[in-house]
């Protein structure tokens, strides 16, 4: 389990200092602001969205590592994504942050955003996470 929460450690402080798909998406259909005023993250997200389908997605924003991890595996794990999908991935992943713990199945859909997982022993922490999610929902 430590090798796991290391590795997850990890991966929070790489997408966190090289956040993917970071910039503003010329050809974007939609694009939304979000603000976290408790901790002063930023996160504006853009979408590509055709026939339902979540074509492109980058985002732009500063904040702690915990909100630009989460914004930069927001935009891995969305692409391509329907938007009942996204609502289906959303709240498995709300769970995740606000109980901290899911079923195998669910743990699984979630593949790298179990990482975040850890933000549960943080209550003040949880709104970090959860910025980009909440922005996204908004945005859909
Ligand atoms: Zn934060």
């Amino acid at each position: 389990m430590s090798d796991l929460r290391e590795l997850y450690q990890e991966l929070i402080i790489d997408h966190g200092r090289h956040p993917r798909n970071f910039g503003k998406l010329n050809d974007a259909t939609c694009h939304k602001e979000g603000y976290n005023p408790l901790c002063g993250d930023k996160v504006t997200l853009y979408l590509l969205e055709k026939n339902g389908v979540v074509e492109k997605i980058q985002f732009e924003g500063s904040g702690c590592a915990i909100s630009m991890a989460s914004a930069s595996l927001l935009t891995e794990c969305l692409k391509g994504k329907t938007k009942p999908e996204f609502e289906e991935i959303f709240n498995a992943f709300h769970q995740l942050v606000t109980i901290g713990n899911l079923s195998e199945d669910l743990t699984l859909k979630l593949g790298k955003l179990a990482a975040l997982a850890g933000v549960f022993e943080y209550p003040a922490r949880v709104k970090c996470a959860t910025l980009a999610w909440h922005t996204m929902k908004e945005a859909l």
